[in-house]
């Protein structure tokens, strides 16, 4: 289906809508456009990182007349964040087929629908409580105990909307901050580490997992991913995707999906899910096999699913806050790198480096090297 006569008779390339203009929707589009895909994006800022590869509909997401315009033409819609207005969403499915479907829009967007709606599924989370008075953030805080961390249930992201509380005073500066707003509060998780569950799921039904990825954060952003986690069991790796297998077919789900959750003794806690491709499977670009944002364009469109698996061990280092000079990033460990057209400023997300190698202690030797370039260059 790379091709679909117009009523003129003339063929034109299939045309894929993504709701956002930023880095992953850039990325998507480097990966369809060798498939004979054209791409559509509607995005209100000006100059955004897709505007290279597609077509830019300036305005913003709940604008109908905007929502009109970019959807005229286009074969399929997808999105690039999850804030995308659900209302929007819905209003677009009535005229062409939205994936992932609204509703995983919809429990993405709210903290505490998300943790609901993990545990009803037997996913186990950290516990939580809803907080909307200074009460009940008192109350909470006595039974869940301290620490714990007070999030924003709408629009928080890489840390953003959140704060850790310790002591009763940590708790009166959380509140100062952050109240006001629907929150949630959340027992401290004294994880071992973190990790992602990718998974992708095509309009036919056909299932990938990607292995199970190791992240390393700070300060709330994803630094570091590693691919297989190093030192996973098999019954891990199961149980994750088996988790994410449950959420797939809740949600009726088309498209990449991911999983955060936190590795403890205990076993796997979900933090949170992205219903879209996901900073934590860049390293699948390079990695030897179909990348999240192929396969994800392949889900969308009903085509077959390729294989995920990295052949050896793969890794991605992000660009946050300056970027190394070209030269300098491509003489190092093996590195590929993608850049994402932005303006640098402290704590945001450029590019990143990927790389890959036969061995675990190649990939450590190649990530140590790419995360030094990293932080010399970087800021925040
Ligand atoms: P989030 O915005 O929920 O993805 O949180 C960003 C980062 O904050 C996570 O990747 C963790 O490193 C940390 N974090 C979030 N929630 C918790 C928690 N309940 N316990 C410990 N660390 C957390």
């Amino acid at each position: 289906m790379s091709q679909e006569r117009q009523s003129s008779g003339v063929r034109r390339s299939v045309r894929v809508g993504v709701i956002g203009g930023g880095q992953l929707g850039r990325m998507m589009a480097l990966a369809g456009i060798p498939l004979g895909l054209s791409f559509r994006f509607l995005e209100p800022k000006e100059d955004p990182p897709c505007a290279s590869v597609g077509e830019v509909v300036r305005g913003a997401y709940d604008d109908p007349d905007a929502l009109d315009r970019f959807s005229d033409g286009v074969d399929v819609i997808t999105y690039e964040f999850e804030n995308v207005p659900v209302d929007s969403a819905k209003r677009l499915s009535e005229r062409v087929p939205v994936y992932p479907p609204p509703m995983a829009l919809e429990v993405a967007q709210d903290r505490l629908v998300e943790k609901e709606t993990f545990r009803e599924l037997g996913i186990g989370t950290a516990p939580y409580r809803r907080v909307d008075t200074r009460e009940e953030l008192d109350r909470a805080l006595v039974e869940l105990g301290m620490p714990a961390v007070l999030k924003t249930r709408r629009l928080g992201y890489d840390g953003k909307g959140q704060a850790v509380i310790e002591d009763p005073d940590s708790a009166a500066a959380a509140w100062d901050r952050l109240g006001g707003r629907p929150l949630i509060l959340e027992s401290f998780v004294d994880f071992e580490r973190e990790l992602s569950c990718l998974a992708v799921r095509s309009r036919s039904g056909e299932l990938r997992v990607y292995p199970l990825v190791e992240n390393a954060h700070t300060d709330g952003i994803l630094r570091e991913s590693r691919a297989p986690a190093p030192g996973i069991t098999a019954e891990r790796a199961r149980e994750a995707a088996e988790l994410v297998e449950r959420l797939l077919d809740h949600l009726d789900y088309v498209g990449v999906l991911a999983v955060e959750f936190f590795d403890t003794e205990e076993g796997l806690l979900a933090n949170e899910m992205a219903p879209r491709v996901h900073n934590s499977g860049h390293w699948s670009q390079d990695g030897g096999g179909v990348s999240q944002f192929e396969n994800h364009i392949r889900a969308i469109l009903g085509l077959p699913l390729g294989d995920p698996r990295p052949i050896g061990w793969a890794g991605m280092v992000n660009l946050i806050g300056g970027i190394p000079p070209r030269g300098e990033s491509l003489g190092a460990g093996g590195a590929r790198l993608h850049l994402y057209g932005k303006e640098p400023r402290p704590g945001r997300k450029l590019g990143h480096l990927n790389t890959r190698a036969e061995t675990l202690e190649g990939l450590e030797r190649r990530l140590a090297e790419l995360g030094e370039i990293a932080a010399r260059y970087g800021e925040g």
